[in-house]
């Protein structure tokens, strides 16, 4: 039976950065995962001519210094392209609303509110808070649902009112020498390839981990879900939490029940690549609707192609294939048809968790039971959502089995 040091199931960000590590501390390393291409959310489509477009995450920062570390220490040396100015814009049905950024955030909010609102700043912290409690009491309760929920919904593209505050944003110390927004050639995606190029590592799609099972002396074997089976001495799980639920069930079945409590939405993603020419929506980073069937559009123009222009439509997951093209064709100002033969079009179905009040005690449990545990696992579900989070909790759970 094909045997490794570390077998890695899932290979997004997460799995791809535990992976790394493993393999640059001399270990060999399968990685398992279920798709015909690594990446998971970092899901870049490349295009001729480098008109790549982003179907997932667009933006990293020069605060995420762990992913950088990460990328720095693959055996291409990276090179970081840095994000133009961002540029936020609303649209309110078709239209989009004059203004951009800051400026027309000010011009949204409704000022009595606001003023009646400054008492509570005082000792308005975001710790046991979820988003509308705390963002409410900065701009008013009806200043948050009328123009903040839609915009920070974008953030996680879904409802974000829920969310445990300070999960949302996090203040991290900066790389200086490190474009301050940033992507790399080609597209997020690169990064989990630069990761993956590590020596030691071997990469299977198409494999869907179906069930894990402990092997008497120690180690683990993982069946696939058309009956293939590899073994290795550690395991870690790079999943969502639902999956990671399931398969951990014979293993820790406490840890497990934990793990099925996390709240997941389905999105739906949408993206375009056309003619520059092609359509008169305005130079933006993102788009966010007041009220729409999609949170976000999110555009290429922050790192600008000499004569296409790229936009993903991150829509809610009941909206109809017919009523996602038509929301499209609309705001594009474009028929269906006529984009249908001019741009290229590509989606992407995924689910991202959705942690609400008492997240951080759910995980700190969920960290006990799996303590003394030879496997391990990591994923966008623990402290937050960003790359950086996800590259952060693989570091940690290398630290806890790989260097024991
Ligand atoms: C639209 C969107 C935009 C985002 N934008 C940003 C951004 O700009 N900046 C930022 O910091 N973060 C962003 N994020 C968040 C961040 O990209 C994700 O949280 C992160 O990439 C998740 O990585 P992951 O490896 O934990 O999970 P995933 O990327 O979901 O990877 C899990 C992998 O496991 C595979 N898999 C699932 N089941 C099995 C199985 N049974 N067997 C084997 N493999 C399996 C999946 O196919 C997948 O490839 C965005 C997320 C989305 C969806």
């Amino acid at each position: 039976m094909e045997r490794h040091d570390w077998v890695v199931l899932g290979a997004g960000i997460s799995g791809a950065s535990l992976a790394a590590a493993a393999a640059r501390s001399g270990a060999s390393v399968l990685v398992l995962e279920a798709q015909p291409h690594p990446g998971g959310s970092l899901a870049s489509v490349s295009r001729p001519n480098d008109a790549w477009f982003e179907l997932g995450a667009h933006t990293a920062y020069n605060s995420y210094r762990s992913f950088v570390s990460a990328l720095e220490a693959s055996p291409a040396p990276p090179t970081w392209v840095p994000r133009g100015p961002s540029i936020l814009r609303l649209l309110d049905g078709d239209r989009v609303l004059p203004g951009k950024n800051l400026g027309l955030l000010a011009r949204r909010l409704g000022k009595l509110e606001l003023l009646r609102a400054v008492p509570r700043w005082l000792g308005n912290r975001p710790d046991g808070r979820t988003v509308r409690e705390y963002y409410g009491r900065i701009v008013g309760a009806r200043n948050f649902d009328r123009v903040l929920s839609p915009i920070l919904s974008a953030v996680p593209s879904q409802r974000a009112d829920n969310f445990p505050a300070e999960m949302l944003f996090k203040r991290r110390e900066r790389r200086a020498d490190v474009p301050k927004s940033f992507t790399l050639p080609g597209g997020l995606g690169t990064a989990v390839e630069l990761l993956l190029a590590n020596r030691g590592i071997e990469v299977r799609t198409r494999f869907q981990a179906r069930s894990v099972e402990r092997i008497p002396g120690g180690g683990f074997r993982v069946r696939s879900a058309d009956g293939h089976a590899v073994e290795a001495r550690h395991l870690a799980f790079a999943l969502a939490p639902r999956t990671t639920s399931r398969l951990i069930e014979p293993l820790a079945p406490t840890a497990s029940a934990l793990a099925a409590g996390i709240a997941q939405v389905e999105l739906h993603s949408i993206g375009l690549s056309l003619p520059s020419d092609a359509t008169r929506l305005p130079a933006a980073t993102f788009l966010i609707p007041l009220a729409d069937s999609f949170h976000s559009i999110v555009t290429r123009d922050p790192v600008p192609h000499p004569d296409r222009r790229a936009f993903t439509f991150h829509f809610r997951p009941d909206v109809s294939d017919s009523a996602c093209r038509e929301r499209i064709a609309r705001i594009l100002g474009v028929p269906w048809e006529r984009l249908s033969e001019l741009a290229d079009v590509r989606e992407r179905r995924t689910s991202l968790p959705s942690p609400v009040l008492g997240h951080a005690d759910r995980i700190a449990e969920f960290d006990r039971r799996i303590a003394g545990e030879d496997f391990a696992v990591t994923g966008n579900w623990f402290a937050g959502l960003s790359i950086e989070d996800c590259v952060l909790r693989s570091a940690s759970e290398w630290r806890r089995i790989g260097e024991r």
